[in-house]
């Protein structure tokens, strides 16, 4: 009887997962593999290495209930493969295709080898909507501006129904060796940061799909007008993680989304909305496709010689742990740090913050993004600071600078969103919530906030720091 090898690496799923599918279709024994390779593209950081804990535990637990459990290795991913294939006999191998260049170097080798040993490799697409080699300018060139690329999008073809979870695998008469799910070293040692991480999201397929249920029927209606307020926790679907790991595959949110909208034409403009930002995540992946460096390069040239501040890193410390003396901009920086997330909107003020009235380079934003959000993505981390920064693809243009009081008051207009993250601040009257130097002494003494002591000032000089960051832009812009 043949034996495949299911490799798991961002599907972690059963439903709609075309590479499992095929494998089972071969009517032999599967073989589902989950291989932790450090060195394959970027080492994960630390809150995405906890997801992907869980997420695996939950992974093999529904593989166990359809009879064939995950096993788990680690180290070189083709080595384990190899070895892998030797101990089993396995004649075949399916996998998810990559976008990030490490994944991508990794199916190169694997398809030498594989032809060299006469194992097939079959690979399938899934991760994105798009493939982001279909979708083209009339020219034949990749897209770099979201609007036209989005219309494209929706002038292709039908994508087809997600496909069901297989109900029965067939396992092997003996299993392969296995890590067990620990020693792949996944949480974190010593000190346990993680309980507001797990207070607040739960990993896994089976969690993804009932977070989209659940929004479908309580977050969709009212998207659009709601999805920029941090204070509603249910106006935003909170899918990220799970798509970034791919617990739930954006054809099935597709699809979920359709069916509502026919039933119910009042979600129309809610749902296009909605897949319209599912349709950013889409064109991430365009732009990393495209623009393999867009991690370290910037997009627009111009900006390699941007003149970033050399900080001494009290500010950038001051910015990681949401000490900064701006309200909105320190509930967001905690938010991340407690809960693993930061709300979409608060994202693009703390790092417009970062790049502009700090004048701190985005890679150190977005590195510390990397190292603390659940969902922090190849793609769509390294585009998103490139659009704030203004260097990237269709970017927020660079003399465009969030003003952190305006947009707490606009998006936060209560300072719900603020007092939750911001403690110091809970008592404020909302009239100073988000611009605490303004409150008057008596104000502040009832509040029991001392500025300097209990809150810090705002470490920067919001007049100054404009003037700096506009005088820095027409630098780069004298030398284009
Ligand atoms: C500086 C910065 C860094 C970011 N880093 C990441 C990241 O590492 N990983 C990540 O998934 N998103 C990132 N985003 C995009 C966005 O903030 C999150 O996808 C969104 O907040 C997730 O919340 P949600 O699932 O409730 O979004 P919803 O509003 O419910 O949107 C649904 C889905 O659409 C996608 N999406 C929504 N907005 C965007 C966007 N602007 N760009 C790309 N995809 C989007 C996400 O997959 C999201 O889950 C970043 C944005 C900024 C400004």
């Amino acid at each position: 009887m043949s034996i495949s090898i299911i490799l798991f690496h961002n599907n972690l799923r059963l439903h709609d997962n075309a590479a499992l599918t095929a494998a089972r279709e071969t009517g032999g024994v599967v073989l589902p593999v989950f291989i932790l390779d450090e060195n394959l593209g970027r080492p994960l950081g630390a809150a995405s290495r906890w997801w992907l804990h869980h997420s695996l535990a939950c992974l093999d637990e529904s593989l166990r209930e359809i009879g064939s459990p995950l096993t788990l290795l680690r180290g070189d991913a083709l080595k384990c493969l190899k070895a892998l294939v030797d101990e089993t006999g396995a004649s075949q191998i399916f996998l998810h295709h990559g976008y990030d260049a490490g994944v991508q170097l990794f199916e190169e080798d694997l398809n030498h080898w594989a032809v060299e040993c006469d194992v097939q490799v079959h690979r399938f697409g899934g991760h994105v909507l798009f493939p982001p080699e279909v979708i083209r300018t009339k020219q034949g060139k990749p897209y770099t501006v979201f609007s036209p690329y989005w219309r494209e999008c929706l002038n292709h073809p039908e994508r087809g129904s997600p496909l069901s979870a297989p109900t029965e695998l067939r396992a092997p008469n003996k299993a392969p060796n296995s890590l067990a799910l620990e020693e792949l070293d996944l949480l974190p040692k010593g000190v346990d940061w993680t309980g507001g991480l797990a207070d607040s999201f739960v990993p896994g397929e089976k969690s993804a799909l009932k977070g989209l249920t659940d929004f479908m029927s309580e977050g969709l209606l009212g998207y659009k007008a709601q999805r920029d307020r941090p204070d509603m926790v249910q106006a935003t679907s909170r899918m990220s993680p799970h798509l970034r790991f791919g617990e739930i595959s954006p054809r099935a949110i597709w699809t979920h989304v359709h069916h509502a909208m026919d039933a119910n034409p009042a979600l129309q403009t809610d749902g296009d909305h909605f897949l319209r930002e599912i349709g950013w995540r889409d064109f991430s992946y365009h732009l990393l496709h495209h623009f393999p460096t867009l991690p370290r390069d910037p997009l627009r040239p111009a900006f390699a010689k941007f003149p970033w501040r050399e900080d001494d890193f009290s500010s950038l410390a001051a910015w990681q742990k949401g000490m900064t003396g701006f309200p909105i901009v320190d509930a967001g920086m905690r938010q991340l740090w407690q809960t693993g997330w930061m709300h979409n909107r608060v994202r693009m003020i703390v790092a417009s913050f970062l790049v502009k009235e700090l004048l701190i380079h985005w890679h150190e934003g977005e590195a510390w993004f990397w190292d603390t959000l659940i969902d922090a993505d190849p793609a769509s981390n390294t585009a998103s600071w490139q659009w704030v920064a203004g260097c990237g693809a269709d970017a927020a243009p660079y003399f465009r600078i969030f003003n952190p009081v305006l947009q707490g008051e606009k998006f936060d207009p209560e300072g719900t969103y603020v007092r939750d993250y911001v403690p110091e601040l809970r008592e404020l009257p909302k009239k100073f919530v988000h611009h605490p130097w303004d409150a008057p002494a008596d104000v502040l003494e009832s509040a029991g906030l001392r500025l300097g002591e209990t809150y810090p000032n705002p470490i920067v000089d919001r007049k100054l720091a404009r003037a700096r960051a506009l005088e820095a832009f027409e630098q780069i812009k004298a030398q284009k």
